[in-house]
């Protein structure tokens, strides 16, 4: 009975987000992609080993490190030495779209505040080839030590990783970073498959709640520990206005220096962030953050980019 409400209200939910998104949930994921990562290899390297075993991908137009390919390639693609030498890397095109939001510079620190499996921070080691800081902080054990392998199978040296609770970082380390991604934990939403039996066993509107205060407290600990005239860059995959924008609301109204700006990247199922919900609105520049509507090949993700004013 109660499940059979909590399914309800999620649905229902969806519905007010934006109807477009149950129809897209429903859509068999047909594709996946991938990128190279520079500090082990090269594309022509890839393409080539590749196309011996008659693996054709196609590259993505905005982004030239990354491809994509039928999912039927998956297993394929996973047995090769490419991905098990850590010269591939498995990641959906929203979270590279995310990552490449930072536009880290070689002279830059990041933090990467919710770091585990570590792929953003990876992207940058590859894309600025082992230059540049990045720090990573998780604090769930097991991902901690899946983090440090993923670097180390990367070949990635300029990133030191900490198992610490986000929430502690911004008082430890106040101003310290040119750039903050907070990655934060959430309801993953955009995860659920509707195509299977039960998909929303695990949700219930009190874990959504429970989530907005935990990423209430981590944004203003990403706040505290970026320099003036940093970039934070917030991103979920999920899907509720109560773990996104509401999250960013939050923080501008606590902190006058944090300005939304828009996204570099901006492609065809990209849609504004909300300026209200439930009867609550939002500061109008909401609609500068990015609700990524997912297509079978995009995940739904939801990104903020704000401006830190000197
Ligand atoms: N950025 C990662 C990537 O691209 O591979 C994915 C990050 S995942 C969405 C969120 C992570 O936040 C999880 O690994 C989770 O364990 C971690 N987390 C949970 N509570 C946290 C906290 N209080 N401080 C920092 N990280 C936390």
């Amino acid at each position: 009975m109660k499940r059979q409400n909590n399914e309800k209200i999620f649905f229902e939910r969806l519905e007010k987000i934006d109807p477009a998104i149950i129809s897209a949930l429903k859509l068999p994921k047909k594709r996946f992609s991938f990128r190279i990562n520079r500090l082990k290899t090269t594309n022509d390297e890839v393409l080539d080993k590749l196309e011996k075993v008659s693996i054709v991908p196609k590259r993505v137009e905005w982004f030239e490190d990354a491809y994509v390919l039928p999912l039927e390639e998956r297993q394929n693609l996973i047995k090769t030495d490419l991905y098990t030498d850590g010269k591939i890397y498995i990641q959906n095109l929203s979270s590279m779209v995310a990552a490449l939001e930072l536009s880290l510079k070689e002279d830059e620190w990041l933090l990467d505040l919710a770091s585990a499996p570590g792929g953003k921070a990876l992207l940058w080691s590859s894309l600025l080839e082992n230059r540049g800081k990045i720090s990573a902080v998780e604090p769930d054990r097991n991902r901690f030590f899946m983090l440090k392998r993923n670097f180390k199978i990367s070949g990635a040296k300029n990133i030191r990783a900490y198992q610490k609770d986000g929430r502690t970082i911004g008082k430890r380390c106040p101003e310290y970073f040119d750039k903050v991604l907070l990655d934060a934990p959430c309801s993953s939403e955009s995860k659920f498959d509707l195509s299977i039996e039960n998909p929303v066993k695990y949700w219930s509107i009190r874990r959504v709640y429970r989530n907005s205060r935990l990423q209430k407290e981590l944004i203003l600990s990403a706040w505290e520990s970026l320099k003036p005239g940093g970039v934070l860059v917030y991103a979920t995959c999920t899907f509720s206005p109560e773990e996104n924008e509401e999250v960013v609301n939050f923080l501008l109204e606590k902190r006058a220096d944090a300005f939304l700006t828009e996204p570099d990247i901006i492609l065809e199922n990209f849609k504004s962030g909300l300026t209200f919900w439930e009867g609550r609105a939002f500061d109008e520049s909401l609609k500068k953050a990015v609700r990524i509507v997912p297509d079978g090949l995009f995940d739904g993700f939801f990104l903020a980019k704000i401006k830190k004013v000197r």
